[in-house]
């Protein structure tokens, strides 16, 4: 049996780093694993305009490697595997990763959300043939092309724009006659000529499984039940997150959404067990809030440990 560590921290973005930071300038050694990539979504961000201190802003993959690079300067030990299942039922608590089983008389989760899929049959067939959760990544394939943009949140908004650096058209499909997204998002939008709406409609099916690529996709206006087809060479879906909390099902509560439920901002249901940042946050979502969650998890961890006398 390996020896226990202090605190193992799942997940390798915003929250997790920033708890790898203040863990490992406690002294605590922590021990994190980042999943299959690290920086989890700013690594699919460009611009990030508002993370204080980048007035000319910064790219959001370099924010996350510096975050990275800063945890690592206080001996965070970084491992690059996925943690697959965890036993909270006893102490120290058990996590099995990829290469094994590992211990910890704390554990910080910061697993973060994922993209939500539309649930259409051929939206997952077409995943990979022009449907896409990524406009940064995947943008640049559509040069000169038209583009459809499902959502009315801040970040349909931001995959729109960001497309209109590359398609010739983008034209944004929401289900209400209204945006969600924030007020200097929408203007943006409003003013970019490329960007056209079509509201109260929602994506029906994604055209055209039969040739393995999108073709266009088929709206039913919601107020009318009309439906049309609507030419498109891509379909990027940026309609909100679930949760990464699989694999904690049945260890700690969670909400009916999913999320950890969290009393004290960042304690979990299991003594010496704290969330940090999108798992539990579905509210601010942003990488300003999940670093603090992420601060205040490894301060609630510290302080764990000392009245448990683990030091
Ligand atoms: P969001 O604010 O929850 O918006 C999701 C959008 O998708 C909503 O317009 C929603 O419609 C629509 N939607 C949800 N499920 C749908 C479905 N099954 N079919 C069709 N449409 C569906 O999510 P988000 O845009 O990802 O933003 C999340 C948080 O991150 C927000 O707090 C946002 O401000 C923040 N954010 C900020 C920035 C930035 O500041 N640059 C960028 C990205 C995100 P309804 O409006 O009808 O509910």
């Amino acid at each position: 049996m390996p020896e226990a560590e202090k605190v193992i921290i799942i997940g390798g973005a915003s929250a997790g780093l920033t708890a790898g930071i203040y863990t490992s300038r406690a002294k605590l050694e922590p021990l994190l694993f980042t999943g299959e990539m690290y920086g989890g979504q700013l690594m699919m961000t460009s611009e990030v305009e508002n993370f204080p201190g980048f007035p000319e802003g910064i790219q959001g993959p370099e924010l996350m490697e510096r975050m990275l690079r800063q945890a690592e300067r206080f001996g965070t030990r970084i491992l690059y595997e996925k943690v697959e299942k965890v036993d909270f039922s006893s102490k120290p608590f058990r996590v099995f990763a990829t290469s094994g089983e590992y211990l910890a008389h704390s554990v910080i989760i910061a697993t973060g959300a994922r993209p939500r899929m539309l649930g259409l049959e051929s939206e997952k067939a077409l995943l990979g043939h022009g449907v896409s959760y990524c406009a940064v990544c995947d943008g640049a394939f559509y040069r000169d092309m038209e583009v459809c943009v499902v959502g009315g949140g801040d970040s349909a908004m931001e995959e729109a724009l960001h497309l209109t650096h590359h398609a010739s058209r983008v034209k944004v499909i929401h289900r209400r006659d209204q945006l969600r997204a924030s007020k200097i998002m929408q203007e943006r939008a409003f003013e970019n000529p490329k960007i056209e709406f079509i509201w109260d409609s929602v994506v029906e099916e994604v055209l055209d499984v039969s040739q393995k690529k999108v073709t266009g996709v088929l709206v039913r206006n919601v107020k009318t039940g009309e439906k049309t087809e609507i030419k498109c060479d891509g379909l990027f879906i940026a309609i909100g997150h679930e949760p990464n909390t699989e694999i904690f099902k049945g260890q700690i509560e969670l909400d009916e959404m999913g999320y950890i439920k969290v009393r004290d901002h960042v304690k979990t249901s299991v003594e010496g067990v704290f969330a940090a940042g999108d798992v539990h946050d579905h509210k601010y979502r942003q990488a300003i809030t999940a670093s603090a969650f992420g601060c205040m998890a490894a301060l609630e961890a510290e302080r764990y440990l000392s009245e448990k006398g683990i030091t």
